[in-house]
């Protein structure tokens, strides 16, 4: 006789992947829980930026209006080099084509929207997975607890970023090598911070993004809320401390001056310099970037894994906590395909994986591409002219039509009432 598993779906990790995910079982009336091994949910990076794509299932969720009453859609963007103004592109008009602008939201107000919807009450914090192994007889795979705990799941979905336990436990189960954490630094740094209201801006610079090329190390802004801005300035470094780790510990805002404040910065409106806007952080951050060079499956058996687990990606185009929502959407679908309709879950499990695995592979490369042309690491020193041709003069219509493959993706969640979001008219 078969043990029935405590769960249907249990989720390891409780960032933007698995929050996103667990609202969907909830709405889908699924017993899952979210096991998450820090003691409290305090998302590391100042703000981000969400593209139509993810808003549409933000939306489906009926999570929209309490996101745009915190978000900054885009309107704008400006190209500078040097300080000298090269394009300006009118991103309006991307709510026009794909019914949904690209926002940027504080970071911290995005996940209390995602946890509330998830149901704080299945969040389980400082609950740190050690192991996953599936349990052929019963039908079922038990998850391993460093407090010594075990429960058992129908399904266990790996949502636990960029060094991911779960996909480790893949790499064991599959003997596939590339299924264990395969990242490399890229030799990139990031400081980046989230600032008050900027003073002297008003309604005409909400929501306009800045994206500023120097010499050295390239500079994006992207405008939040109340004219609050998300400064983002990435370098090449090789000599850090440690590549080995993400996030840098005691990052101050003087460090981020030392390295990027006498930058020119079109809303520094005393000293024209990007330290004054620096001096305006709530808070500041510096990462190491790390990119994929291999990548795992994104489901074996009765495990699937969604987000940075399965594809950390460059933050060049800022598509990773985008791409996790797709992935929760369409892992969405296939549990309601398993749990509504009875289809066998380890078919429904690898038809997940052929639909994302592709799709996310390509959203990642493409954002190392960004990144190459954006910061004109192009072979034969044509860097710099594509860069200027590219980001100089082709107009927003152009690029908006060209991005269609990305935010014309947006995937239908099934098993829910729609009525009353934006999907539904
Ligand atoms: C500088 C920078 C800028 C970015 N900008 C953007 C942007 O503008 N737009 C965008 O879409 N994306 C952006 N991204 C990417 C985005 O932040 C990530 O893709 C996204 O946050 C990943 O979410 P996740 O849920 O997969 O993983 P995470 O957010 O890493 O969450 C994983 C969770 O799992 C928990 N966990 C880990 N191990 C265990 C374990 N063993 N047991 C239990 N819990 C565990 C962790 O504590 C964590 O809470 C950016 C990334 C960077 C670095």
């Amino acid at each position: 006789m078969t043990n029935k598993p405590q769960y249907q779906v249990v989720i390891v990790g409780a960032g933007i992947g698995g929050l996103t995910l667990a609202s969907i079982c909830r709405r889908l009336s699924l017993s899952y829980t979210i096991l998450e091994r820090l003691p409290s949910l305090t998302p590391a990076g100042a703000a981000i930026s969400l593209s139509p794509q993810a808003l549409s299932v933000l939306d489906q969720l009926g999570l929209y209006s309490a996101l745009k009453a915190v978000a900054q859609p885009m309107t704008r963007i400006r190209v500078s080099q040097n300080g000298k103004l090269w394009n300006e592109l009118d991103w309006t008009i991307c709510e026009k084509i794909y019914g949904y602008p690209v926002v940027t939201v504080e970071r911290a107000k995005l996940m209390q929207i995602l946890y509330a919807a998830a149901g704080k009450e299945k969040v389980q914090l400082g609950c740190a997975v050690q192991d996953v192994v599936e349990d052929a007889e019963n039908e079922s795979v038990s998850v391993h607890l460093a407090d010594g705990r075990i429960l058992s799941a129908s399904i266990v979905v790996g949502a636990d970023g960029i060094r991911s336990a779960v996909r480790r436990t893949l790499a064991r189960e599959t003997g596939n090598a590339n299924a264990g954490n395969t990242i490399k630094f890229t030799k990139r740094v990031h400081m980046s911070g989230w600032s008050h209201p900027l003073p002297g801006l008003g309604e005409k610079e909400l929501g306009v993004a800045n994206w500023l090329f120097y010499d050295d190390s390239v500079m994006m802004t992207f405008g939040g809320r109340d004219n609050r801005q998300w400064f983002i300035a990435i370098r090449e470094c090789e000599e850090i401390p440690d590549k080995d780790r993400s996030v840098w510990v005691g990052v101050t805002p003087g460090m981020i001056k030392e390295v990027h404040g006498e930058k020119e910065h079109p809303f520094a409106k005393k000293t024209g310099k990007l330290g004054e806007i620096v001096d305006q952080a709530e808070r500041v951050l510096a990462t190491n970037i790390f990119a994929e060079y291999a990548y795992p499956p994104m489901a074996v058996s009765r495990v699937a894994l969604v987000g940075d687990a399965a594809h950390s990606m460059s933050p060049w185009f800022g598509q990773g906590g985008t791409a996790c929502i797709e992935d929760a959407a369409e892992l969405g679908n296939t549990l309601y395909s398993i749990f509504s309709e009875s289809q066998k879950v380890k078919e429904a499990l690898q038809a997940y994986r052929s639909r994302r695995e592709k799709r996310t592979q390509e959203i990642a490369k493409f954002s190392a591409d960004f990144g190459r042309l954006y910061s004109a690491q192009l072979p034969y020193g044509l860097g710099g002219i594509v860069r200027g041709l590219l980001f100089g003069y082709v107009p927003s219509n152009i690029w908006l039509w060209w991005l269609k493959w990305l935010y014309g993706y947006q995937p239908i969640l099934r098993g829910l009432d729609v009525s009353g979001s934006e999907v539904d008219k």
